[in-house]
Parts: C-alpha cells; sequence; structure tokens
C-alpha cells in the first residue's frame, strides 16, 4: 500500500509536529512500549474508507498515544510546565496529579512547574510565582475540585511566555483546557520554533461540553452527567409533585447539547430537551407544554445555555478571552412559561434549576478520574518523545494525537439525524420541530 492518505482532504492530515529523531533510551520501565508506527483507524465503517481502498492508500488515521522505547528529551537535563486554564471542569486536578506522577515516576524528571492562573502564570510581570510540583505535593490533590494551579482568561503575549519557559529551562509545556487554551498553545509552540527552541507543548483538552473536534470524549463529561441527574431526578419530584407543575433545568452546552441530551437519556423523566444544535420558536415551544400539561399534569424542561439564543436580544458583550456572552435561555424560559400560562388564566407551579456552579466544581468521578489518569499519562510520554503542538485524543476507545490546529478547527455538534438525537426525541416524546 502507499503511504497513508488525505485524498486531497487537508481537514484529514494527523500528522504530528516533531522537535527531532529520539535517541535516548527511554527510562520507563515495565510496561509495553507503543510502535512508532502504531495507528488508529480515523473511521469505524468500512464504506467510509472505501474511497482509499480503492485508490490502494492507508485510509487516514491517528498515530496511538503511549511510551515510546527511545525518546527525545533526556529527563534529567529539562524541567516541565503545566498550566490550566479557562473555565473550571471535573478532573482538571487528576490531569494535573497524573502528568506529575508520571514525569516524577516513569522519566525521574526534578522540576516541575505549576505556573499560576493561566497563561497569567507565564507572563513574569504578572508576579505570579509558579509553583514547584512534586509526587508528594499532588498526593491528594485529586480528591478536590476546581484547579490548584487556578485559571484565567484573557490574551497573553507569546514572546512574554515563551521566555518565561527558555528562562526556567522549561522542555515540555502541558496545556489544560479548552479550544481558546489550545489555540494560545499553538502559539507558543510556533513561537518556540520560531525561536528555534526545543520546548514541546501538549494540549489536554478540556471541555464538559464534550464539543472538541476530533475527540470523542473528554475528562469530566461524565461526571457532569451524573451530576446533572441529580438535579433531573428533583425537577421530576418536584414536578410530579404538585398539580399543573413544571420543572427547568438548565445545564451547561455553550454551543453543543451533548451534557443535555445524555442526561435526557440516563434520567428519561425529561419531556422537553432544548439543545443549541435544535431550532424552536418560543410559540412552539409554549403551545407543546400546554398540551403536555393538559395531558400528564406535569412536565420536566432541560435546557441546555446555548439553546435558544435566537429568541433573546444578543448581548454582544464578551468575556476577557473574547468569547460571545450568551443570553441566559434559562431565565428567560422561567419568565417567558409564567406569563404565558399567567396570561392564559392558567395557575401553574413553576421551579427553576441552575446546577451549573455545581456540577462543575465536583470532584472527578471513578470513571473520570481513571481517565484523567491515562491520558495525563499519554501526554507525558508524547511530549517526552519530543511530539508538539499536538493534544491528546481518546479515539475509538484508544489514546490517539491529533494535531492543534485540526482539534481547534470546528466545533463538535449533535447531529440532529443521529442515533444520540433521535433517541433523545423518543425518550422525551416531543415533537421533532417545535
Ligand atoms: P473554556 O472551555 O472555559 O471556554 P477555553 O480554553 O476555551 O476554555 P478561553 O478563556 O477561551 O477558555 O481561553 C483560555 C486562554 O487561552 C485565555 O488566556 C485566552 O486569552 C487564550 N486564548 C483564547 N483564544 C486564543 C487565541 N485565538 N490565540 C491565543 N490565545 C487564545
Ligand atoms: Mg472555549
Amino acid at each position: 500500500m502507499r503511504q497513508e492518505g488525505d485524498m486531497g482532504n487537508t481537514e484529514l492530515d494527523f500528522t504530528i509536529e516533531r522537535l527531532g529523531e529520539c535517541h535516548i533510551p527511554s527510562p520507563v520501565k515495565g510496561i509495553r512500549f507503543v510502535d512508532d508506527d502504531g495507528r488508529v483507524l480515523y473511521h469505524s465503517h468500512l464504506q467510509e474508507m472505501k474511497p482509499w481502498l480503492d485508490e490502494g492508500i492507508h485510509p487516514p488515521a491517528m498515530e496511538a498515544a503511549g511510551p515510546r522505547e527511545k525518546v527525545f528529551f533526556d529527563p534529567s537535563r529539562i524541567a516541565c510546565g503545566i498550566v490550566t486554564c479557562g473555565g473550571i471542569c471535573p478532573g482538571l486536578n487528576d490531569v494535573i496529579r497524573s502528568i506529575v506522577l508520571s514525569l516524577c515516576h516513569h522519566y525521574c524528571v526534578q522540576k516541575i512547574y505549576g505556573f499560576r492562573f493561566g497563561y497569567e502564570g507565564l507572563v513574569q510581570r504578572y508576579g505570579h510565582k509558579p509553583l514547584e510540583l512534586t509526587a508528594d505535593s499532588v498526593a491528594q490533590i485529586h480528591e478536590i475540585g476546581g484547579t490548584i494551579l487556578g485559571s484565567s482568561r484573557g490574551p497573553q503575549e507569546p514572546s512574554e511566555m515563551v521566555k518565561t519557559l527558555e528562562d526556567l529551562n522549561v522542555g515540555i509545556l502541558f496545556t489544560i483546557g479548552g479550544d481558546g487554551t489550545q489555540r494560545g498553545a499553538q502559539k507558543i509552540a510556533e513561537e518556540a520554533t520560531r525561536r528555534g527552541l526545543e520546548i514541546s507543548v501538549i494540549g489536554i483538552p478540556k471541555t464538559i461540553d464534550n464539543d472538541i473536534s476530533y475527540i470523542q470524549a473528554t475528562f469530566g463529561f461524565e461526571t457532569a452527567v451524573a451530576e446533572a441527574r441529580r438535579a433531573t431526578y428533583a425537577a421530576h419530584t418536584e414536578a410530579d409533585a404538585a398539580r399543573n407543575s413544571i420543572s427547568l433545568v438548565k445545564l451547561m452546552g455553550r454551543d453543543s447539547g451533548f451534557i443535555a441530551a445524555y442526561s435526557v437519556l440516563v434520567n428519561s423523566h425529561v419531556n422537553f430537551c432544548l439543545v443549541p444544535e435544535a431550532r424552536f420558536t418560543l410559540d412552539g415551544l409554549l403551545r407543546a407544554l400546554k398540551e403536555r400539561l393538559e395531558r400528564r399534569g406535569h412536565a420536566v424542561v432541560v435546557v441546555a445555555e446555548g439553546a435558544g439564543q435566537n429568541l433573546m436580544e444578543a448581548t454582544a458583550e464578551r468575556d476577557a478571552s473574547g468569547n460571545i456572552k450568551y443570553g441566559d435561555i434559562g431565565i428567560f424560559l422561567r419568565d417567558a412559561i409564567r406569563d404565558y400560562f399567567r396570561k392564559a388564566s392558567l395557575e401553574i407551579n413553576l421551579k427553576y434549576i441552575d446546577p451549573s456552579y455545581i456540577i462543575r466544581s465536583m470532584p472527578a468521578n471513578p470513571h473520570d478520574a481513571a481517565f484523567c489518569l491515562l491520558l495525563g499519562q499519554s501526554a507525558v510520554h508524547a511530549g517526552m518523545s519530543g511530539r508538539t503542538n499536538m493534544v491528546v485524543s481518546f479515539w475509538n476507545r484508544e489514546f490517539t494525537h491529533v494535531p492543534i490546529t485540526l482539534a481547534v478547527s470546528q466545533r463538535k455538534k449533535i447531529d440532529t439525524s443521529s442515533m444520540l438525537w433521535n433517541s433523545v426525541l423518543a425518550v422525551t416524546g416531543q415533537p421533532d420541530m417545535m
């Protein structure tokens, strides 16, 4: 077969940038090394691969993550750095801990810096002194939510950040954060290359919404769905206990409604699931709600934060990182529902639940804890082998490497013709179009 090809589709170029050849025998003991040629297929259906197979070329595939027999860096000669940016998410401390433990125990790296308050911590004039992380100092941090390093939003100058890395002799920087963080990471990697510095930048994608492309699962999502279930359970219990009762739950999901959709599947008492991907009219929703009340006497509505933005006046406000601030769809719907039934002279009981901050601040559940551990280890192995400008992905049940360019190229969204969305419609019984 000819070399792996992209059929002219540059979107599927999974080539990972490398700082150079690996000549140093890995100090990692007692684990199976991954073959450098190991690849994980991008497609999982034979029909999707057919164009490549018909041409006699390898279908698109991602590099398999894991420890390599030869590494690029001499672990005794470099320091490493970790930074967390953007909003908090369950599992951040687990990932930090896993990176530190792997650097210490697998590679015997002597110096690990925890940069404080996001990219601010990499800019000397802010005066945030980095924490020195050790296996002992991170031993218990997975038991608490949030990030021990702190986080921030807002742009920083790549040249200033790279100067700090150079001054501290950082060979590998681990960037834990969302799309914005990884775009920042890309700029750091590019600036390091421009200055001829051997600095590897490895991203660990953090998105509680699970909305990063070329990554099937992100840490914190499982915990978020498990916690959201408590809210939908309470919502249904409240709704069931009173006459003409509506419970409205707002969940995370700025651009993608995966948390809302899965929350419906884990608690099939939800009657309406509103996500950014499926448009609805206020009138359509209110009429469907009234019909449901007449028929069943109660209703549970789950709304993702980015749903129905077209129904409200755009705010034009932005956060420090330049992300558009969304209107509060939860409050908007709460008031609109109250108004509608008051005008219809129908007495209702409306309960509004917004558990978002409670969910994001939780420590990771067991599944996410294991996932974070393996993500952190994969990131360390990737960095030690001199890979750079990439994120660790989970694809077809394996850990893989994906170039940052691809990961931030577009947002992953619910396909409304998919099994997932059809299952949501089947479980809620809500009209396909409202
Ligand atoms: P969240 O999931 O919370 O949105 P995020 O990583 O996307 O996480 P942001 O606040 O958007 O959070 O970005 C985090 C950091 O990355 C900020 O310091 C921000 O300035 C920086 N950043 C965002 N976008 C870019 C970009 N295009 N280039 C360089 N840096 C960026
Ligand atoms: Mg973001």
